[in-house]
C-alpha cells in the first residue's frame, strides 16, 4: 500500500476562488486519515484532487514518491465511495458488485470468488440476489462500499459516505468501516463535517478551515492539545467553555464583567507568559469539570448560576453563568441542582487552556 504526499498543494478554481492553500500532508501506508471541517473548508476539493477528478493548481501530489499531478484518475490505483451510493437499480446486488470487474475483463470464476469474499466481510451475502430497492439505506451503503473494495485498490477515498443514513445506521457503519479497514489495511482518506465521525474512526485527523489545515493529529492529540481556538471549539460536544479576559499576577480577570478568578499555584511560568498577552481566552471542557467544591491543590473552584439543563440519560449538561460569562458543565444525570440557584463545580488546572484572542493560537 502506498504513501500519499501533498506538498504545498493549492487549488484555485476557474472563477479565481482559492479553495486550498499550501496543503502539506503525508498519509502513511495503511493509515485511516479523516479530513474534517465545516462546509466549504476545502475537504472535498482536496479529496477530488487526490482522486484526479480536479486539477491541481500548484504544488505536488505524490503517490509512492511519484508525482501524479497529471495522472488520469484510472491510473492512480484509487477507489472512491461517494455520498450517494449510485447503485444500478435494475441489477442485483451480485451484479452491482461484479460490474466493475466485468468491465475490466476479469473472468467469471474470479469474480464469483471476489464477490463471495467481499460480501462475507460486509455481511451482505444473503442479499446478493436482491435488487437495491429491497435493501435498507445501510445495506445499500454496504454494497456501495463493496463495489469500491472489490477492486482491491491501493487507496480508498470516501466523501461523506454516511450522510444519507439515519442516526443508528451511521453509528453502526462507523464501526463497520473501521472493522473493514482493519481487515483490508487499505490506506483510506475520508471526508466528513462531523467531528464525532472523525474522532471515532480516524487514526489521524486533519482539521481544515477556509482552505487551510488547522491541525493534524490523533483524536487524543486534538482533544487534549488543540493548537488553536478553532480546533478547541470544533472538537467536543458541548463545545469547550471560553471566557475572555486577561491575567495579572495569579488572577484571571474576565473582560465582560471584571469577575476575578484566582489561580494560586497554577504553573507560574505559563501564567506569566499568558499575562504578556493583552487579551486571552481561558478554555476548559464541560466534561473536565467535577461537581462540588474541591479542597485539593491544583484545582479551580467555580460557582455558576444555573439557567437550563439538558438531560441526555447517560449525562446531564447544566448551562449557567459565572457573572456574565456563559458556561456549561457536564455531569452525572443524578446531580441535584435548581434553576436560578448557585451550583459549585471545579476544574483541574491541567485541564485549563489559554489562547491569544487575536492570533487565536494556544499559549504554551
Ligand atoms: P467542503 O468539502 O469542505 O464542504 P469544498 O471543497 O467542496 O468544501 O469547497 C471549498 C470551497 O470551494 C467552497 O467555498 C466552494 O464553494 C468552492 N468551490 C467548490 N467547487 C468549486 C468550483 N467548481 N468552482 C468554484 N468554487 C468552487
Amino acid at each position: 500500500m502506498p504513501e500519499i504526499k501533498f506538498e504545498k498543494v493549492n487549488k484555485i478554481y476557474e472563477n479565481g476562488y482559492h479553495a486550498v492553500h499550501d496543503l502539506d500532508l503525508t498519509i502513511k501506508n495503511n493509515e485511516f486519515v479523516i479530513l474534517v471541517g465545516p462546509s466549504g473548508c476545502g475537504k472535498s476539493t482536496t479529496l477530488r484532487m487526490l482522486a484526479g477528478l480536479e486539477s491541481i493548481s500548484g504544488g505536488e501530489l505524490k503517490i509512492d514518491n511519484k508525482v501524479v499531478n497529471a495522472l488520469k484518475p484510472k491510473d492512480r490505483g484509487i477507489a472512491m465511495v461517494f455520498q450517494s451510493y449510485a447503485l444500478y437499480p435494475t441489477m442485483t446486488v451480485y451484479d452491482n458488485l461484479a460490474f466493475g470487474l466485468r468491465l475490466a475483463g476479469v473472468d467469471e470464476d474470479t469474480i464469483e470468488k471476489r464477490v463471495e469474499e467481499i460480501s462475507k466481510i460486509l455481511g451482505i451475502k444473503d442479499y446478493l440476489p436482491r435488487k437495491p430497492k429491497a435493501l435498507s439505506g445501510g445495506q445499500q451503503q454496504r454494497v456501495a462500499l463493496g463495489r469500491a473494495l472489490i477492486r482491491k485498490a491501493n487507496v480508498f477515498l470516501m466523501d461523506e459516505p454516511l450522510s444519507n443514513l439515519d442516526a443508528l445506521q451511521r453509528v453502526n457503519m462507523r464501526s463497520e468501516i473501521r472493522r473493514i479497514h482493519n481487515i483490508t489495511g487499505a490506506t483510506t482518506v475520508y471526508v466528513t463535517h462531523d467531528q464525532i465521525e472523525a474522532m471515532t474512526m480516524a487514526d489521524r485527523i486533519v482539521v481544515m478551515k477556509d482552505g487551510y489545515i488547522q491541525q493534524i493529529g490523533t483524536p487524543k492529540e486534538l482533544y487534549f492539545h488543540p493548537t488553536n481556538l478553532f480546533v478547541a471549539g470544533f472538537i467536543g460536544d458541548p463545545q469547550m467553555n471560553f471566557i475572555k479576559g486577561h491575567v495579572t499576577g495569579d488572577t484571571f480577570v474576565a473582560s465582560k464583567d471584571g469577575a476575578k478568578i484566582k489561580l494560586p499555584g497554577y504553573d507560574h511560568a505559563l501564567l506569566s507568559r499568558v499575562a504578556k498577552h493583552k487579551e486571552v481566552i481561558m478554555g476548559f471542557r464541560p466534561e473536565s469539570c467535577g461537581l462540588g467544591k474541591s479542597k485539593n491543590k491544583g484545582i479551580l473552584n467555580l460557582t455558576m448560576i444555573v439557567e437550563v439543563s439538558e438531560m441526555l440519560g447517560d449525562t446531564l449538561n447544566i448551562y449557567g453563568k459565572i457573572g456574565e460569562n456563559e458556561v456549561v458543565f457536564r455531569t452525572n444525570p443524578f446531580t441535584k441542582y435548581e434553576v436560578n440557584k448557585p451550583l459549585d463545580f471545579y476544574v483541574p488546572y491541567d485541564r485549563i487552556l489559554f489562547f491569544d484572542t487575536k492570533s487565536e493560537n494556544i499559549i504554551e
